[in-house]
């Protein structure tokens, strides 16, 4: 019965994680780390259900927090705002993750915290991000490693000459005389993958592609960060405030807020590009050339000429070969 709502679950998840639970026999001493591991894990996926709550299922949330009456919820405050459930769905997944359990969960909540630091402007690389989540923030490290290394030999498969800088859109074939003629992703992706396309319209059609390097883990959404929750927020990464139990049952106001998305078209891509210097060109067929092709190299044509005029010398060659 009572698994049926976030509440209820973590009503009986108490009997694994709270020495202080009243209404189950407490069994936490006695189980193995690894379940104890998975009771986090559930922990943490109840709260992030709260976090992403409509406010119809906030108004439910209210009425069972108020009927189990757990610990950690009347220390938070009934219906606190979905940030101060975001942070304690955080605790849960760092502690699984010290109990060696890396979850699906306890990745999104991870990648969650990373661009909830991006979407505050902090420069992750530069920040010692925060002593209380490092095990978690150690676990979005190494998946992040994997995902790049992944990519790396992949590109490594494909990689043609790797002195050529060529736009990394599937089909285009422009060429960069130097690295400099061709444009850099602006997203976050690790300079040794940074795609380079000759145009946005490129970056655009290569997004399918690039989006799980430039955006692992992306969520779509975050909790909303304006208000009391953005202390909370800027506490994640240590960036003055304290985010200490009191100072969350201060910040929280009475009644659950709804859920507020702060997603929009800038998080979904990075439409920017680095700006790119002369030198593109593009190698299209003429049969009658020494090695049946040429070079055209344009700092005044865009890139979308350059293709048309290949289509063109593609379409003369193939009608020459068949008279
Ligand atoms: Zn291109
Ligand atoms: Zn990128």
């Amino acid at each position: 019965m009572r698994m049926k709502s976030p509440e209820g679950a973590l009503t009986a998840l108490d009997s694994f994680l709270d020495p202080e639970c009243t209404e189950t026999p407490y069994v936490g001493d006695t189980i193995p780390p690894a379940l104890k591991a998975q009771a986090h894990s559930c922990a943490a996926l109840a709260y992030h259900e709260k976090v992403f709550a409509t406010p119809a299922e906030c108004a439910e949330i209210v009425v069972q927090e108020r009927r189990f009456q757990r610990k950690e919820t009347m220390e938070l405050g009934v219906g606190a705002p979905a940030f101060a459930h975001f942070v304690v769905a955080l605790d849960h997944a760092n502690q699984s993750v010290q109990l060696g359990l890396v979850s699906p969960i306890v990745l999104r909540l991870g990648f969650m915290m990373r661009d909830i630091g991006t979407s505050l402007g902090v420069d992750l690389s530069q920040t010692v991000r925060s002593r209380r989540f490092r095990p978690l923030w150690r676990a979005v490290d190494r998946r992040l490693e994997e995902i790049y290394v992944e990519e790396w030999k992949k590109q490594r498969r494909v990689a043609r000459d790797p002195a050529a800088y060529v736009c990394a859109a599937e089909g285009c074939g422009i060429r960069g005389e130097k690295r400099q003629a061709l444009r850099s992703c602006a997203g976050r992706c690790p300079p040794g993958l940074k795609p380079r396309y000759c145009s946005k319209k490129c970056q655009k059609q290569d997004w399918s592609r690039h989006k799980s390097i430039c955006k692992p883990g992306y969520v779509g959404e975050l909790p909303s960060i304006t208000g009391p929750a953005e202390s909370l927020a800027r506490g994640i990464f240590e960036l003055g405030d304290s985010v200490d139990g009191e100072d969350m049952e201060n910040t929280s106001p009475p009644v659950a807020g709804p859920f507020t998305s702060t997603a929009d078209d800038r998080d979904e891509m990075p439409f920017r590009l680095r700006p790119a210097g002369p030198g593109q060109f593009i190698d299209m067929p003429a049969p009658n050339a020494p090695g049946g092709s040429i070079r055209l190299t344009s700092n005044t044509l865009d890139a979308e000429t350059l293709r048309v005029i290949r289509e063109r010398a593609r379409m003369r060659a193939r009608g020459q070969g068949a008279g």
